[in-house]
C-alpha cells in the first residue's frame, strides 16, 4: 500500500518513497521540560504516534526508527529552575518522566531514541564545527557562535519567506555583533550562573557557553537518523524560524557529503489545540494540562477526541466534545468485550481502516470505520468485532 503524505516543503501531497525500506526514519521535535504537557503538546504526540504506527504496518516495526529529543537545557529551564530553587537536571528529569508517563496514558508508543541535549554536547559540538569550517558560521566578538544567513543561497524555502520579510521578524536588538540582523546562534557564550560546556574549535580555542536552540535537532537527527532521512515533524508554529534553521544548518554542515541530496525529504506540520478560537498555549495561559484532563477522562477517550480531526486542522478543545469522545470510546470498547481471542479479522475490512491512514493519515475517516464495525459488531458478528479490535490496536485506542 502507498502512503501519501502532505510535504509542506512542497504543499503538495506526495507519495512517501522512503531512502532506504529496511530503515524508514522520521523525527520529531519534542518539548522543553519545563513543566507539565498541556493538550496542545499531546497533539503532536499522538499525531506522529499515528504515523510511525502507519510505517510500522505498512514496513513492520524492525524498520521504523523514531526519534523524539527533551531540550532539558534553554532559558526557560534555567529560570524556572532558580525560581524553584532546584538544579536544571533535577527540574527536566522530573518533567521528562511525567511526560514519558502521560505520552503512554494517551496511547503513545515509545520512540526508537529519546535523545537529551545535555547529553549530545559532543555530537553538537561536532556540528558547529563542520559548520565553521564549510564557512556558514563565526565566532563573535562575545564568543558565541553564530549562523550566517546570507551564505545559504536558499534560506526560506521551508516558510516560503523572502530574505526581507525574515528579517523583518526579528527583533532589532542591541546585538551588533551579528552579520545580518537574521543570524541565530549555535554556541552562546557562557553567563555567569548558567550550565556551561566547552567547545573547543579546530585551533584549539574553548568557547565556554551552551548550545544554541536549533542546532540540537540538527545535530540529533544526524546522530540518530543520518545527514539525510525521510520524515521531519513538528507543530506548525516550528516551521519559523526552527524548522528553517535546522535545513541552513543540517545542509550548510552535510550538503557536500550527501552529493546535495535534501536533509529531509518530508516535512510534516500538526495544526494547534485552539480554546474558544485562540491557539492553547502556556504563554496565553489558556491551557489543560494532559494531568487534569487525565483526572477525568479516560487517556484513549482523550486521543480519540485528538483523531477524530485530521492533523492540519485545528481542533477546539470543550469538555462536551471530550464527554462525546468518551461515550464513543466506551461503545468501541463494549463491542469487542466478550470476542472470543480465536476469531481472525476480514483482511478485506482492515484495509478499509488502513486505506485511510495511509491517506495523509485520514484518522477521522479510519474511526468512522471502526464505527461501521461497531455496529456489524453489537448485532454479533464475530469477525468484525475481531477486524474492529486489530483496527482500534492499529490507531492505539485499545
Ligand atoms: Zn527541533
Amino acid at each position: 500500500m502507498h502512503l501519501h503524505l502532505t510535504n509542506t516543503l512542497t504543499k503538495q501531497k506526495e507519495v512517501f518513497t522512503p531512502e532506504d525500506m529496511d530503515n524508514v526514519r522520521m523525527y520529531n521535535c519534542g518539548v522543553t521540560p519545563y513543566d507539565y504537557a498541556h493538550i496542545g503538546n499531546a497533539r503532536n504526540a499522538v499525531a506522529f504516534d499515528v504515523l510511525f504506527r502507519i510505517l510500522r504496518q505498512i514496513y513492520t516495526p524492525e524498520n521504523v526508527t523514531y526519534v523524539r529529543n527533551f531540550t532539558d537545557v534553554d532559558d526557560k529551564i534555567i529560570a524556572r529552575a532558580a525560581e524553584v530553587n532546584t538544579t536544571e537536571k533535577e527540574l527536566s528529569q522530573k518533567f521528562i518522566q511525567a511526560y514519558q508517563a502521560d505520552m503512554a496514558a494517551l496511547g503513545c508508543l515509545t520512540p526508537t531514541h529519546e535523545p537529551l541535549v545535555t547529553e549530545e554536547i559532543p555530537a553538537i559540538c561536532t556540528i558547529v564545527n563542520q559548520l565553521l569550517a564549510n564557512g556558514y558560521a563565526y565566532v563573535t566578538e562575545t564568543s558565541d557562535v553564530n549562523y550566517d544567513i546570507s551564505k545559504k543561497a536558499d534560506y526560506g524555502k521551508l516558510s516560503r519567506k523572502k530574505l526581507d520579510e525574515l528579517v523583518a521578524g526579528v527583533r532589532i536588538d542591541e546585538d551588533n555583533t551579528k552579520r545580518n540582523p537574521g543570524d541565530f546562534a549555535l554556541w552562546k557564550a557562557a553567563k555567569k550562573g548558567e550550565p556551561t560546556w566547552d567547545l573547543t574549535l579546530s585551533d584549539g580555542t574553548i568557547l565556554k557557553g551552551r548550545p544554541g536552540w536549533h542546532i540540537e535537532c540538527s545535530a540529533m537527527s544526524a546522530k540518530y537518523l543520518g545527514k539525510t532521512f525521510d520524515i521531519h515533524t513538528g507543530g506548525e508554529d516550528l516551521q519559523f524560524p526552527h524548522h528553517e534553521n535546522e535545513i541552513a544548518q543540517s545542509e550548510g554542515a552535510h550538503a557536500k557529503d550527501c552529493c546535495d541530496k535534501k536533509h529531509v525529504n518530508y516535512w510534516l506540520h500538526n495544526a494547534f489545540i485552539t480554546v474558544g478560537g485562540k491557539r492553547m498555549g502556556k504563554s496565553l495561559g489558556n491551557f489543560t494540562t494532559v494531568r487534569d484532563a487525565l483526572e477525568h477522562y479516560d487517556g484513549r477517550a482523550i486521543r480519540l477526541w485528538l483523531l477524530q480531526t485530521h492533523y492540519r486542522k485545528p481542533v477546539d478543545f470543550s469538555q462536551d466534545a471530550l464527554k462525546a469522545s468518551q461515550k464513543r470510546l466506551r461503545r468501541l470498547h463494549n463491542a469487542i468485550a466478550d470476542l472470543d481471542e480465536g476469531i481472525k479479522p476480514n483482511p478485506d475490512d482492515f484495509v478499509k481502516i488502513l486505506k485511510p491512514l495511509a491517506d495523509d493519515m485520514n484518522t477521522s475517516k479510519a474511526i468512522a470505520q471502526l464505527d461501521i464495525l461497531r455496529a456489524a459488531a453489537s448485532k454479533g458478528e464475530a469477525t468484525a468485532a475481531a477486524t474492529l479490535k486489530q483496527g482500534m490496536m492499529l490507531l492505539g485506542l485499545l
